[in-house]
């Protein structure tokens, strides 16, 4: 089982047998997710985006308009996190207390690089779409130059990162087990629904089958 190596910055202090430097456990959270939050701070004062991103072998990728301050600033290669979150499910126990959450996360550190190269810039851009929608990229238009020029990709490796996960029932106190309250778990998944045709749909438009059948790694329709 690879590790990543422990940092002072993810070295986890409340809960710490939750945490996990596992590179597998990393990789599977970050497979499932396709939403992270990036932080970042700009003159001294924090800000938290929130941004689409696929993991490509060691490195995850984000991308969006040149013209935007966050990949024009972290693209300078200041200090960043990133995070990306799974919620399983909500923990109801019998105190107010000890409710919860069941959650798989990630926090990563580093400095990204912009991926400038024209072919790995494409190859990264497939890898982002691919990791959304496997199957997409080779139905649609492929971008042309001045897109390409006008999106800007950026790489952040994983080398300083951590896990966290929860699971299972609550843990309540021992002598509230005996509290007539109910206590257990609602799990929570995020599901595809039936895609929804464009109204401005040609006549030879049927759904594909990447669409009908989306599903995130592990979440059942
Ligand atoms: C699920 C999701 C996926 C996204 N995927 C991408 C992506 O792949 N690429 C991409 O470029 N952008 C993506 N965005 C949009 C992204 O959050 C930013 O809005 C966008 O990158 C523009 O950033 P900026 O640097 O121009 O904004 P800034 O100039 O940094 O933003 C200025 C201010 O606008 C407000 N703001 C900016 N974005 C948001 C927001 N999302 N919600 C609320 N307030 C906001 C904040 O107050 C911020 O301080 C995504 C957003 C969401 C919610």
């Amino acid at each position: 089982m690879e590790k990543i190596s422990q940092s002072p910055r993810t070295t986890l202090k409340r809960l710490p047998q939750r945490g996990s430097y596992d590179r597998e456990l990393i990789n599977q959270i970050l497979d499932e997710g396709f939403v992270c939050h990036v932080g970042f701070a700009v003159d001294g004062r924090p800000f938290v985006i929130p941004t689409g991103y696929a993991r490509v072998g060691d490195s995850l990728i984000i991308h969006g308009s040149q013209a935007s301050r966050m990949l024009r600033t972290l693209g300078q290669g200041i200090d960043v996190c990133v995070t990306v979150t799974l919620i399983d499910g909500l923990v109801l126990a019998r105190s107010a207390f000890h409710h919860s959450m069941n959650y798989r996360s990630v926090v990563v550190f580093g400095r990204a690089t912009p991926i400038e190269e024209p072919v790995a810039k494409v190859a990264a851009l497939r890898a982002l779409s691919e990791h959304m929608i496997p199957g997409r990229w080779d139905d649609v238009r492929a971008l042309n130059e001045r897109e390409l020029q006008q999106t800007t990709v950026l790489s952040l490796a994983l080398t300083e990162a951590s896990a966290k996960v929860r699971t299972g029932p609550p843990l309540d106190d021992e002598e509230d087990y005996c509290l007539p309250v109910w206590a257990g778990v609602i799990p929570l998944s995020l599901v595809a629904q039936d895609p929804v045709d464009d109204p401005r749909l040609g006549p030879n438009g049927e759904a594909p089958k990447y669409a009908v059948e989306y599903a995130r790694a592990g979440v059942k329709h």
